[in-house]
């Protein structure tokens, strides 16, 4: 295999991280500098550390955020700058706000809104206020947006007047904890009481709001991800999780104070919320937020032109970009671009040598999830890439490979080279503390001490990490994992739906597309009408993002004894893969229904 060898030569700065081995064996959290220290002995705040610290600091003039739109087509970028200075300002009227409609420390702020400057005021004004920042991604549809209003208990909600029309006025009655909805583009009383204008509220309030005396065990961030089963899972990270973001931003991405940044991911998912919000205020840069969609020539003129140092992407944005053509990316130039990061589906070698070409640089693959927090696993500028790996536990994470036996033990995998599930060692500051009213689902992600991530790896000799899949039916499509049960439940809810089935097949831009396997009631017929009915019901109802992309009429679907769908098969079927043990399946067309467990 080629490895990319790093030398002196590829940094343009020194890095923040150049002896992997050293760092790792000298690793302590305790000697992590205290990026709260100013709130006083105990203390600690996510808002303080991203917004107060630099607010109040050296940093108050320097652009925090700058918002990128338009330059759709021809047309030019249009630019707007938030300072630092700015940005704690409004910070602290959004907390005078929050603390006016009486809202305090514990309640849930969500927010349902693009990449808009009040998305981060909002963020930043309700983490100072102690509330419990819950972002949901504004391509959602009704149904996940439901969904999660309700699990997760939101009390105040932050989005626009079209949003709020299009996915929450009409579900607005079964929330009956939903105190106060803010419209950002809203007047004093926009829809009689129902809403309010969040910029008349902002405007009555001045920006002295003393930050809440949280600590690092408070509860921060609500973060929604997908199960095999049942609802959403809602994992709560505490305002301690800041240490994790702050070291993540120095090892993996490299953060250097002059640095401009561009995080792709949109706060809606938990790498917007603590790689394209969080780090880079904690350290002081300058971050680009697009607020348009992906377009490629767009994306190459973003880097060029707002001189982008360290850019933080996905797979799928690197697979268009490779797919929109070398012609393109040629007709730009990046002479300050320095470091590239990807993250949240596996990156395959040609696109780090892709990297290479394009850019002169190799793109730097890291790997965690929701409940981890933070960045876990990761290529990082003090060691050489081997492509296709995701790299090697960063200082400080403790990660290996285990086999869990049937009768729930574990046991470490040892050699290289074998597969087995990811597991890590709880410690590290960013570790979901629970799965919000859900303890005992919380409770099984642990065993004998270590916490299992749901995803198979192999670990080679030199201790580089390769993803091999999940261990579990849920599906990465275009960076965003989908709860195959959620796609079936809105399925099943349409008229002609006896039961369906959903799975993640091989996709070359997406990495996954979801695709549904139904059954119809009596008196239905298969035809492309009702196939097309069907896409529009999902798409309606659960958004673009989550919506299957294509359905196929089935006359019965695998089930095991106990009733359950075997989608492993469906998907074995479908990619013509060998079947593996079918010894649970039921033979009939539909299951025994007797035999399905209370
Ligand atoms: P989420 O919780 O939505 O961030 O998704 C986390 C999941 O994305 C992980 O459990 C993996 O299955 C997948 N993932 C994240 N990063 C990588 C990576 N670098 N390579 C392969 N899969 C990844």
């Amino acid at each position: 295999m080629k490895v990319i060898h790093k030398s002196a030569r590829d940094w343009r700065v020194t890095p923040n991280l150049v002896d992997y081995d050293r760092a790792r064996a000298s690793f302590d959290w305790r000697d992590v500098p205290d990026v709260c220290a100013g709130m006083g002995a105990g203390l600690c705040n996510i808002g303080y550390a991203a917004v107060d610290r630099n607010a109040e600091g050296s940093a108050a003039a320097r652009t925090a955020l700058r918002f990128v739109s338009g330059a759709e087509g021809e047309g030019e970028l249009t630019i707007h700058d938030l300072s630092y200075a700015e940005l704690g300002s409004f910070a602290r009227r959004f907390t005078n706000v929050l603390r006016s409609l009486g809202a305090g420390k514990g309640d849930r702020v969500f927010t349902l809104l693009d990449r808009c400057p009040e998305l981060y005021v909002t963020i930043l004004g309700a983490l100072r206020n102690g509330s419990i920042v819950a972002p949901l991604f504004s391509a959602f549809g009704p149904e996940p947006v439901e969904t999660r209003l309700q699990s997760g208990v939101a009390n105040v909600l932050v989005t626009t007047k079209a949003l709020y029309e299009k996915k929450v006025a009409e579900i607005r009655g079964r929330l009956p904890a939903l105190r106060h909805v803010l419209i950002v583009d809203g007047d004093q009383r926009d829809g009689g009481d129902a809403t309010r204008g969040f910029w008349p509220l902002m405007d009555a309030e001045d920006d002295d709001a003393p930050i809440e005396p949280t600590t690092a065990d408070d509860p921060a961030l609500l973060h929604f991800t997908s199960g095999t089963t049942g609802t959403p899972k809602g994992a709560v990270h505490v305002h301690g999780a800041v240490t994790m973001h702050f070291i993540t931003g120095l090892y993996a991405l490299d953060l250097h104070p002059e640095d401009i940044y561009w995080c792709t991911a949109d706060p809606g998912w938990v790498t917007g919320m603590s790689y394209g919000v969080i780090a880079p205020l904690v350290h002081g840069v300058t971050s680009v937020v697009d607020e348009g969609v992906f377009d490629a020539e767009r994306w190459y003129r973003i880097l060029e032109s707002q001189a982008v140092t360290v850019w933080y992407t996905a797979p799928t944005a690197i697979r268009m970009l490779i797919k929109a053509g070398a012609e393109l990316a040629a007709a730009f130039r990046f002479p300050k671009l320095r470091f590239i990061a990807s993250v949240g589906e596996p990156l395959n070698a040609e696109a780090v040598w892709w990297g290479k070409q394009v850019f002169g640089l190799p793109i730097h693959d890291n790997w965690w999830q929701t409940e981890t927090g933070g960045i876990m696993v990761a290529n990082t500028p003090a060691f050489d890439i081997k492509p296709g790996s995701m790299g090697r536990p960063l200082p400080g994470v403790d990660a290996c490979v285990v086999h869990c036996d049937e009768d729930g033990t574990i046991h470490l995998v040892d050699e290289p080279d074998i597969e087995g599930e990811l597991a890590l060692r709880p410690g590290w500051p960013s570790m979901f503390r629970t799965y919000l009213h859900e303890e005992e689902r919380y409770r099984k992600a642990f065993r004998d001490g270590l916490y299992l991530t749901g995803d198979l790896v192999k670990k080679d000799g030199d201790g580089y990490f390769w993803f091999v899949g999940r261990a579990d039916d849920v599906i990465k499509s275009a960076g965003h994992l989908i709860g195959p049960f959620e796609v079936e439940n809105a399925l099943t809810d349409h008229p002609a739906v006896a039961e369906a089935a959903v799975i993640g097949i091989p996709d070359p831009t997406t990495g996954e597309l979801v695709k549904a396997f139904v059954t119809l009631k009596d008196g239905f017929s298969a035809d492309e009408h009702l196939r097309r009915d069907l896409l529009a019901h999902a798409r309606r109802r659960l958004g673009a993002a989550v919506a299957p992309k294509a359905i196929e009429f089935t006359d019965a679907l695998p089930h095991t004894r106990s009733g359950k769908i075997m989608r492993r098969l469906l998907k074995a079927r479908e990619l013509g893969l060998p079947e593996g043990d079918t010894s649970t399946v039921e033979r009939g067309a539909k299951p025994d229904l007797r035999s399905v467990a209370p």
